[in-house]
């Protein structure tokens, strides 16, 4: 059976649900997450894209990670006392993915930027570029937004929403952070790079 994997907040705030780990083997790398049979890629579904960036925006800074259902580390956060809320999961203490994207200003660029948003793997040395992060300061993140003002938000910029989905078919179990800074040593998915990134791919 294919496990579903979870994107937590290591805090053990929040998770969001991935879908399940699809792969053409067992022991393969992950192709793509598999959500509902209506709508089978969240890359092209705009409300589960909306939720990710939101998530990605909110405990990003917190360091992340998608964590397999069956983990040690999945079972940990939830055995906690607090244990994190889901988004889009169906308990008195979880929040639906309509009600977490509502009123949630994405792509309302309305101060100057905080800095340029890299999603970072420091097992792999490798990070993909989110575009110039907005917010209170910037250690309090509310969105990236790579366009202009009155261009689509990140969940509705195809090349750029794909290639986040994708990244985080790459880095199951790692460890994910938001970084704001320049880091020597990584391999960037930059701007530039994001069309022949999501080439090709599935999800
Ligand atoms: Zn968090
Ligand atoms: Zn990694």
């Amino acid at each position: 059976v294919a496990p579903h994997v979870f994107l937590a907040c290591l805090r053990g705030e929040a998770a969001l649900p991935l879908g399940i780990a699809m792969r053409d083997r067992h022991d393969g790398p992950i192709l793509y997450y598999y959500g509902n049979p209506d709508q089978p890629y969240h890359s092209r579904s705009n409300v589960e894209s909306a939720a990710l960036w939101h998530f990605i925006a909110e405990h990003g800074q917190h360091s992340i990670a998608p964590l397999y259902d069956f983990s040690r580390e999945w079972n940990d956060l939830n055995r906690a006392l607090d244990e994190p809320y889901i988004v889009g999961g169906d308990s008195d203490v979880d929040i639906s993915l309509e009600d977490y994207v509502a009123d949630w200003p994405e792509g309302q660029p309305d101060h100057k930027s905080q800095g340029t948003g890299y999603l970072t793997c420091a097992q792999d040395r490798e990070r993909l570029w989110l575009g110039p992060a907005y917010g209170e300061s910037p250690d309090r993140i509310l969105f990236f937004h790579a366009g202009g003002p009155g261009d689509p938000p990140n969940s509705g910029n195809p090349p750029l929403n794909r290639a986040l989905w994708r990244f985080l078919t790459r880095h199951p179990m790692h460890v994910l952070a938001v970084s704001l800074d320049e880091e020597a040593g990584y391999t960037t998915i930059g701007r530039e790079d994001l069309d022949e990134f999501v080439a090709g791919w599935t999800g």
